[in-house]
């Protein structure tokens, strides 16, 4: 190895798989060493798209400079220039400049976040490297790799088959075509369009059922996935709902700005005002009115919320869920492992004749109610066929290999080994020959096996669906016929132990030779059930009466039996009451036709059982036509149309399937219903965030536009100069919002129904409220520069500084009208929110840093004034903060102080 290869390789399907291997100078068992590996990552670089690469620091830079506003600023650099005043020219161009740093700043630091989500939600792939099997990230396979695919994988890049097992695809993704494919392993004589290449495998379908071994011919751009650019680029586009809106309220304001500034030329124009004054004044009014830190305070706090909910387990992949999570007001939830521990025990033998109590402790079987003396051949069928028909292996204390596989098989294999037989030794006298895999349609699984010259089927399922097949049972030592009366006995065995809260598995086999591959399932002896205790999770119970209290209602779809499911619902509190309706699967009628009554008790049932995963999509919609925002839990590879269609789909990240995760918006790194509820309520508090700083920002500007007008009519010679606005604006109104962005939120978000996510961000209330917050601070500044002309100076400059100065503090100390205030005035969250303290030291020392310079002081017009003129303007300035404050405490002390966030203000 180590020749020259041909790469990229068209017409890969064209050749037999001892080409391929040629060609990319491999091997078909066991891959490309590990040297090859990493000259070919060198060679042809990682398997990521060029447009997922670095975007450099430098464009970032420059992307600052591209906004409306900013060209704006530089026309109004360029006619200061103009009309000879240079230095007010290049303090713009300084406000410009340190505008861009403070943003491209804060990009930096949403990038960062973004990148160690991304880390978290890496995509691995298996491959044989050096004869070993490997998992790496998806975007280290290079070609010539083997890779390794099973049931529910993402496929991470093209590949010629060599080898496989009943391999279907999903390529709808690629192709359209919504059937899975069924594969092959000869060449493809002609030329085959993309879809009837059926021996290749393409980067972004997924395998839906079997395996298969394949070799890498094509990795990124390469791809057939890669090539459709529009769709790589389509990956990028990252607008969500709330950039939307954030939009839409630039657009209102903007409006606001051309109203206001319109009324003003009117005006200006019929007093015979120079042009110059105009045209400063409306640039003034222009950049008052425009929120430029909006977009970017938006984006780090919702990066920084991310990285917060991933530390806790839950890794958002689609920046829009956040926004959804916050509306969400049903959850619909799996039982095992996200209700439950999902940590399998074997509790119960049920056998035709007798029900065992029995647990496994340190390794040996103990029987806690009877024993399986005249049960022994049932015990030993049962055992053998949960050894046969299982596909997970046993932790290894020697080698620390940990236990792999389905929990319920691995308990399985225990029980195998806890009996004094070696599972092992099972394996290796019964070899596999064909097997049916477990679907959560037949919720089945089956194996036929070869032992000398006897072929062993071996079944295991849900107790429907085993005896289904069956036609004898195992009694004794005998194998008798399985009566009709059989049937229902066992049924209601199973239903009586599901009722404790035991998961049940029935047992089926045949013996006999010459068992054809086709027909295996048919004739199957009944063995008996295993029940399995997976206690629900502790903290679940809060997490679900945290999400009642929050108007949140749980639901739980299971494929388990409707007993084990109801016991599940109790212990969790989904039911309260032991006769709560769970809807089964089976009962359920189609759903393209649903009667009003049918959809009705579908919307007021908790617990739906046997469930298929169709089922699931299905119920999905009929909340969704009922006005709900659905959130919906899944793992498996037929889970993902039902993940896509919710509102927020939720996968598993420790059982999840790729496919799951692909299709869902959110991924739980720990399975867990505390994280989904957790979630929600981060969900909820990085909304209240924006929504507060925004409130703030919107406020603040209003305040600037209402000054700039009533002056220009009441004082004009103290109006308020653009930079000094733009400093306001760019500088010091910035970071207060952004530490409200980053703030830890209300503690009582779920105690307050959900939002619908579809209302603007502001709403009217919303809007009457940034208005009355606008007029104070208008009428502080006001006040201080009358009170200031009365009594300390008569000088408009002195007055246009006070102005200034009466602003810049009114809006810091806004930022503490910006509580909920249930938790009183000194402390609530955003007293306790230490970033608003550190932005207001930011601040308030900028404003100094800038006062105490000459050079800044000319730059923003200011002079050296008084002390009594700053005291005037600071006492000025705590107006609007202290009416705001005591309006709240008079409300609170008249409503009993109870309800949180009712004063009308936030
Ligand atoms: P949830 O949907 O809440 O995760 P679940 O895990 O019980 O519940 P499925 O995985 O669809 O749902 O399982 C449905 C039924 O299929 C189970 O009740 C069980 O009877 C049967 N079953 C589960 N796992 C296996 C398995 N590995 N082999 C054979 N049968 C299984």
């Amino acid at each position: 190895m180590g020749n020259e290869i041909t790469y990229p390789l068209e017409f890969s399907y064209a050749l037999n798989v001892a080409e391929v291997c040629k060609v990319l100078d491999t091997d078909q068992t066991s891959g490309i060493t590990n040297a090859a590996a990493e000259e070919r990552a060198l060679k042809f670089g990682l398997n990521i798209y060029q447009s997922q690469k670095k975007k450099s620091i430098w464009m970032m830079l420059i992307g600052q400079f591209k906004s409306p506003i900013v060209y704006l600023l530089f026309a109004a650099a360029s006619a200061s220039l103009y009309f000879g005043n240079p230095i007010e020219a290049i303090s713009i161009l300084v406000v410009i400049l340190l505008n861009a740093l403070i943003g491209f700043f804060m990009e930096l630091q949403a990038r960062t976040s973004m990148r160690a989500l991304k880390k978290m939600d890496q995509i691995f792939s298996k491959v044989i490297r050096h004869g070993k099997l490997k998992e790496l990230p998806s975007e280290q396979i290079v070609p010539g790799d083997l890779m390794v695919l099973e049931a529910g994988d993402m496929i991470a890049a093209d590949g010629r088959i060599v080898q496989f097992n009943q391999l279907q695809c999903d390529e709808s993704a690629l192709t359209g075509e919504s059937f899975p494919v069924m594969k092959q392993l000869e060449a493809i004589s002609g030329e085959a369009v993309l879809a009837d290449r059926i021996n290749m495998v393409f980067k972004g379908t997924a395998v839906m059922n079997g395996n298969a071994k394949v070799m890498v011919t094509a990795t990124a751009e390469n791809t057939e996935l890669g090539k459709i650019t529009s769709l790589v680029d389509h990956a990028q586009v990252t607008t969500t709902p709330l950039d939307l809106k954030i939009n839409q309220l630039t657009k209102k304001l903007i409006w606001i700005t051309l109203i206001m500034t319109g009324l003003f030329s009117l005006s200006a124009v019929l007093e015979g005002k120079s042009w110059l004054v105009i045209l400063e004044t409306s640039i003034a009014l222009a950049v008052a009115a425009f929120p430029e830190g909006l977009p970017i305070v938006a984006t780090v706090a919702l990066a920084y919320g991310m990285l917060l909910m991933a530390r806790k387990n839950v890794i958002v992949k689609k920046l829009s869920a956040v926004e959804t999570l916050g509306g969400v007001n049903v959850i619909l939830t799996d039982k095992t492992g996200t209700l439950t521990e999902n940590k399998i025990y074997v509790e119960l033998l049920g056998f035709p004749d007798e029900i065992l109590r029995v647990s496994i402790e340190q390794g040996v079987l103990k029987y806690l109610s009877g024993s399986s003396q005249s049960s022994e051949e049932n015990l030993q069928k049962l055992i053998l066929v949960g050894t046969l028909c299982n596909d997970a292996s046993l932790e290894d204390k020697n080698s620390g290999k940990k236990a792999i596989g389905d929990p319920v098989e691995v308990a399985l294999l225990h029980l195998t080994e806890a009996t004094g037989t070696s599972s092992a030794q099972l394996i290796a006298a019964y070899p596999r020959i064909a097997e049916t895999a477990f679907s959560a349609e037949t919720k089945m699984m089956a194996t036929l096996n070869q032992h000398k010259n006897l072929n062993f089927v071996a079944a295991k399922g849900a107790v429907e669906s085993i005896l289904e097949k069956c036609t004898q049972i195992q009694s004794g030592k005998e194998t008798l016929p399985l009566s009709a009366d059989q049937k229902a006995a066992i049924i209601l065995a199973a239903e009586k132990i599901s009722a404790d809260g035991l998961r049940v598995l029935a047992f089926g086999f045949r013996e006999a030779p010459g068992i054809s591959k086709e027909h295996y399932l048919e004739k199957l002896v009944y063995a008996g059930m295993v029940g399995f205790l997976d206690p629900a999770r502790p903290a679940v119970k809060d997490a679900i009466s945290t999400c009642r209290s929050a108007g949140i209602k749980t639901v739980m779809i299971t494929g388990d039996h409707p007993m084990t499911a109801l016991n599940i619902a109790l212990k969790t509190g989904i039911a309260t009451q032991q006769d709560q309706e769970v809807i089964k699967g089976g009962e359920l009628p189609d759903m393209g036709s649903l009667s009003q009554t049918w959809r009705k008790r579908i919307l007021s049932a908790v617990v739906f059982a046997r469930t298929t995963p169709k089922q699931k999509l299905e119920i999905v919609e009929v909340y969704q036509k009922a006005g709900y925002l659905v959130a919906m839990t899944g793992d498996g590879v037929n889970d993902a149309p039902a993940l896509k269609q919710a509102d927020i789909g939720i996968a598993m990240g420790l059982r999840g399937t790729q496919v799951a995760k692909e299709a869902a918006s959110i991924v739980l790194k720990d399975d867990s219903f505390i994280s989904i509820a957790r979630a929600v309520a981060h969900g909820r508090e990085i909304f209240q965030n924006i929504q507060r700083f925004v409130i703030y920002l919107v406020s603040c500007n209003l305040s600037e536009i209402f000054i700039v007008t009533l002056l220009s009519f009441l004082a004009p010679q103290t109006i308020l100069l653009p930079l000094q606005i733009l400093f306001l604006n760019m500088v010091t109104d910035v970071f207060p919002a952004l530490a409200l962005g980053l703030g830890k939120g209300d503690p009582t978000v779920m105690q307050k129904p959900p939002r619908d996510p579809k209302l603007a961000i502001i709403s009217n209330k919303n809007w009457l409220i940034i208005v009355l917050y606008a007029m104070l601070i208008t009428a502080s500044v006001v006040l201080a520069v009358f009170y200031c002309s009365s009594f300390v100076s008569r000088d408009p400059d002195i007055l246009n500084n006070v102005a200034f100065i009466t602003l810049a503090f009114a809006q810091l100390f806004h930022v503490f009208n910006m509580s909920s205030n249930h938790a009183g005035i000194w402390s609530n969250e955003v007293t306790k929110n230490r970033f608003v303290w550190l932005a207001l030291l930011i601040c308030i020392l900028l404003i100094f840093l800038v006062y105490l310079f000459p050079q800044t002081r000319l730059a923003l017009d200011l002079s050296v004034f008084s002390i009594d003129a700053w005291m005037v303007a600071i006492s000025a300035s705590l107006l609007p903060l202290i009416l705001v404050q005591l309006y709240k405490i008079i409300w609170g002390k008249a409503n009993g102080n109870s309800l949180p966030g009712k004063t009308g203000l936030i």
